[in-house]
């Protein structure tokens, strides 16, 4: 057993306020990085960080702190892409293409999605997002309305920040029940309660996102009247562009008078600043220039298009374009949740890429993946100002991580930041993650909550 002996984890706070001694790694809104190798945070009543730097600027609040040892404090990671109902599939389909894959392994567990299934698999699957550092996610459900209530009411119990949808489809789906004349009507009405219910729920920890699942699976009418839903009710709005070749020729067969994919969801009135679009891998100079013009958001899945062989998004021209990007998971098209994990594969595909001699520009550090995993997938959700950073004044979405997982031998804890967060990278251990807290409050499934 690697884990540091030194912190019992019926230490650890389950409730706000609470101080934690630890070291402290985390971007900072205004640029930069602060780091910290004694540390403090302190959590107020109402989970709010009042102080994270120093202990030795706040002696008396160090000296009544949790002690973590060599535990280090991060904010919570932000998955940008999941989806709930896949989880069960993880790790199975490598390689096949995407619409196959759909079909052969997608399809099918999402038919089964009911409400019942889903009482099991979304506590379950809260559960694993906090045990793999990730404090927001952006998911898609399944298109069961009742399956949507249950993962939302689990949510709600559980403590992660989540923003949900009910998935849809009027062009293709799995759903046998429903009527393809009324498909839509009810796919839309459905969305809207569903949003009704739980958009802003417990003071915007719960927020929904209309999420049709891309254009090949929905109608024009579809894209617009859901984008139009999520624009009337400040809601997010989310789907999926450009992933794989054969899934771009087949929207321009199906969309004609589209300019090219992303002119499909212009049409529709989808880009904006509260739309995440999920891959992106494979975008024209003018897609690109359309997505930074309307401030859309980009999910970068690089695990998903890897393990599908969908494609390596050009990171590096994106970002040098002024494109907002995060990182996602892509469960179950990414194999798994981790988003340390999704900052290995990125990193890796932009050297890929570079040996290619497709990218000139070296691939950004360390801390530069964990800005992209953190603050800016809380911008990429309007939530920046509330969380993806410890800095006084916003909600304390923390995860405290052993280090000591990722080091090669017993005693190799790095010093400095840039190693730090390197091991924490290409080092991932399924366990490092020890507890995470939502709004000072501990989130069930790390593993030193059990
Ligand atoms: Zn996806």
């Amino acid at each position: 057993m690697l884990a540091s002996p030194t912190v019992a984890s019926t230490r650890l706070p389950e409730r706000p306020p609470f101080s934690l001694r630890a070291r402290l790694l985390t971007p900072l809104a205004d640029g930069g990085t602060l780091h910290e190798a004694d540390g403090l945070l302190v959590v107020d009543g109402g989970g709010r960080i009042a102080y994270a730097g120093a202990a030795s600027a706040r002696p008396s609040e160090a000296e009544g702190a949790v002690d973590l040892g060599k535990w280090v404090l991060l904010p919570g990671m932000v998955d940008l892409h999941a989806h709930l109902p896949q989880l069960p599939n993880a790790g199975l389909g490598a390689g096949l293409d995407l619409m196959t894959w759909l079909r052969r392994y997608v399809f099918p567990v999402e038919r089964d999605f009911t409400a019942e299934e889903a009482s099991v698999a979304a506590p379950a699957a809260w559960r694993a997002f906090a045990s793999a550092g990730t404090t927001t996610a952006l998911v898609y459900g399944a298109v069961f309305e009742a399956s949507l209530d249950v993962a939302f009411e689990a949510a709600e119990a559980h403590g992660l920040r989540l923003v949900l949808g009910k998935v849809m489809m009027d062009r293709i789906t799995y759903d046998q029940t429903i009527d393809p004349a009324t498909i839509l009507d009810r796919s839309l009405r459905e969305s809207i309660d569903l949003c009704s219910r739980w958009h802003m729920r417990d003071d915007g920890r719960l927020r929904y996102a209309f999420t049709p699942r891309f254009a090949v699976s929905c109608s024009m009418e579809m894209l617009r009247e859901s984008a139009a839903a999520a624009a009337a009710a400040g809601a997010h709005w989310q789907t999926h562009v450009s992933e794989d070749r054969g899934e771009i020729a087949e929207v321009a067969r199906l969309f004609p008078e589209a300019l090219d994919y992303v002119d499909v969801y212009d049409r529709a009135g989808g880009l904006g600043e509260r739309t995440v679009l999920a891959h992106a891998v494979h975008l024209s100079d003018r897609e690109l220039a359309r997505l930074v013009d309307t401030g859309t958001r980009v999910a970068h899945c690089p695990g998903s298009n890897l393990f599908l062989a969908s494609g390596v998004m050009p990171l590096g021209r994106y970002l040098d374009a002024g494109l907002s990007v995060g990182l996602g998971s892509d469960v179950s098209a990414g194999p798994d949740l981790s988003i340390f994990g999704a900052m290995r594969v990125g990193f890796l595909s932009w050297n890929a890429l570079r040996v290619e001699g497709r990218v000139s520009s070296s691939v950004p550090g360390p801390l530069r993946w964990l800005r992209m995993g953190t603050l800016d997938g809380a911008r990429a959700l309007g939530i920046s100002d509330a969380v993806g950073s410890l800095e006084a004044g916003k909600e304390a979405d923390v995860i405290a991580v052993d280090p000591s997982f990722a080091a090669p031998v017993p005693g190799e804890e790095d010093d400095a930041a840039e190693d730090l967060m390197s091991r924490l990278i290409f080092r991932a251990h399924p366990d490092m993650v020890r507890a995470a807290w939502v709004r000072g409050r501990s989130l069930a499934g790390p593993g030193a909550r059990g």
